[in-house]
């Protein structure tokens, strides 16, 4: 989407999202307002699930002890070959990558070069591990190179991070000192001899002091929510950014006043991925058996690390509530509390929360558990996500992929990807998150249609398919062989 128009640009920036929320009361106090009154409604049972005050579970032996004891894999397995373009075709039609392929035939020998500050872990590099093999695929080399530096550049990057995610931060001209010198050792280091360069995030933004030195054409992709940065940090790194021939954000509220052109790109998934892909049901069955899930009950899922601001304790409040009519089970799945200090805090309140509750499963997974999670979404009758603060919302879009019907708080990218009632439903609170969780689960032919739906919303937005076809254009528009006429 362009944002040279400043219309666009106002109605994008009052959009969602912007709330300082700073916990659940408070945030859903703020949002309840637009929320359907819970108690006027009492949904009607259809076939399926039927519901009955329930009040015990007579849980089989072997379902308590291996939620006593799940099996959490220990060992990594070996990283998979990255697909090829073709390999898309069954998902995505023959047309629509006939149309990727055209697209690339008018920048064959364009030369791009992407650049982020890490190989490994977090979401940039598993895009790029992606979308770089299958741009020289296509015939557009395309180089991936990281920058480097001292644990003094990664400590100022991290707090500009949080800092530009609105956290406090205290500038100092030794910051912007230690900035700026790891910025000039990786320019001296590089050459930027391409006709494109894709910079990713904040810590290489500096990079763009090379330009002068060539002809190519300059983007900032923006991974984060830049909606309320911090001042100081922002007013820093702002004039970088505006040398650049485009930004790019992942949702219109993370769009900044700019005097260069912003566009906007959704975060994507891949579908051929081990977190994506299609699973045997086999296999799905033995994670179940593997962490005590019953699957002849519904499964109530959340998948998020154990942050306050994924509302862990809430779900668990809502799941209690909707406990009382529907027989469930509830799974919350999460990674990193055993070396992040505040997970570990989080995962022991939504223990306490938890209680005694034999149906509340708690999963503490390590890093390499893409296809235990693949197969816990796609064991699941309803999908949760019950954010009080989102960037994106990469579980909500991994969850329409799968097909599920969501319930997720309207925060963040959230709404981008949930239309409600039509690709899942919206909520702002514990009992509005406990309403929707109950009607699903006893409309399941709505249930369904949401699944069906958000399906293909995801597959028209969210895909990385969807994302290499926008680069295509966006190269094609920079390198001036296309005119922008409608919305990217
Ligand atoms: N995820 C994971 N293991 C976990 C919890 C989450 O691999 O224990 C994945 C999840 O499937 C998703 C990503 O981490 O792909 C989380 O992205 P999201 O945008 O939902 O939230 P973030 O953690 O970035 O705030």
């Amino acid at each position: 989407m362009k944002d040279r128009n400043p219309e666009w640009k106002t109605a994008v920036i009052d959009n969602n999202g912007r709330g300082d929320e700073t916990g659940r009361q408070q945030q859903e106090k703020k949002n309840i307002a637009t929320e359907k009154p819970v108690t006027t409604h009492v949904p009607q049972p259809a076939t399926g699930v039927t519901e009955r005050r329930f009040r015990q579970t007579n849980l089989p032996a072997h379902f308590i002890e291996r939620r006593k004891r799940p099996r959490i894999s220990t060992e990594q397995r070996p990283p998979q070959a990255p697909p090829r373009l073709a390999d898309y075709e069954p998902i995505i039609g023959k047309p629509e990558l006939d149309e990727i392929r055209f697209l690339a035939r008018h920048l064959r020998g364009k030369t791009v070069k992407m650049v982020n500050s890490t190989a490994v872990g977090g979401g940039v590099a598993e895009i790029l591990n992606r979308v770089v093999p299958l741009m020289n695929e296509l015939e557009i080399p395309t180089r991936w190179d990281v920058i480097t530096g001292g644990n003094d550049f990664f400590e100022v990057t991290k707090g500009f991070h949080n800092a530009l995610q609105g956290g406090e931060y205290n500038l100092t001209q030794q910051i912007k000192d230690i900035f700026m010198a790891y910025t000039e050792q990786n320019r001296q280091r590089m050459e930027f001899a391409e006709d494109l360069f894709v910079i990713h995030d904040p810590q290489p933004v500096g990079l763009i002091r090379s330009r002068s030195q060539n002809r190519g054409k300059w983007i900032w992709r923006c991974h984060i929510d830049l909606s309320k940065p911090h001042p100081g940090v922002w007013d820093f790194l702002k004039p970088m950014v505006e040398q650049y021939d485009a930004s790019i954000f992942s949702a219109p509220a993370f769009a900044r006043q700019l005097a260069s052109p912003q566009y906007l790109f959704y975060p994507s998934i891949d579908p051929l991925s081990e977190k994506n892909k299609d699973l045997p049901e086999e296999y799905v069955s033995k994670v179940c058996d593997d962490f005590g899930i019953d699957r002849s009950r519904p499964v109530i899922t959340q998948i998020s690390r154990f942050d306050r601001l994924k509302d862990p304790v809430g779900v668990v409040e809502s799941y209690k509530l909707v406990k009382k009519y529907v027989d469930c089970q509830l799974v919350l799945a999460g990674g990193g509390a055993t070396d992040d200090p505040e997970g570990a805090v989080v995962l022991q309140e939504v223990m306490e929360a938890a209680g005694d509750d034999p149906d509340i499963i708690i999963l503490n997974l390590p890093p390499w558990s893409a296809l235990e999670i693949n197969a816990l979404q796609r064991a699941s009758t309803v999908i949760v996500q019950k954010s009080l603060k989102e960037g994106f919302g990469l579980t909500v879009a991994e969850g329409l992929w799968k097909e599920k019907p969501i319930v997720a708080g309207a925060v963040g990218g959230i709404p981008t990807q949930i239309i409600h009632k039509f690709t899942g439903v919206l909520v702002h609170s514990v009992e509005g998150c406990a309403y929707q969780i109950r009607y699903l689960l006893t409309h399941p032919e709505f249930a369904a249609q949401l699944g069906r739906n958000g399906k293909e919303h995801a597959k028209e937005n969210f895909l990385i398919t969807v994302n290499v076809k926008r680069w295509l254009l966006l190269f094609q528009i920079l390198l001036g062989m296309a005119k922008l006429n409608s919305t990217l």
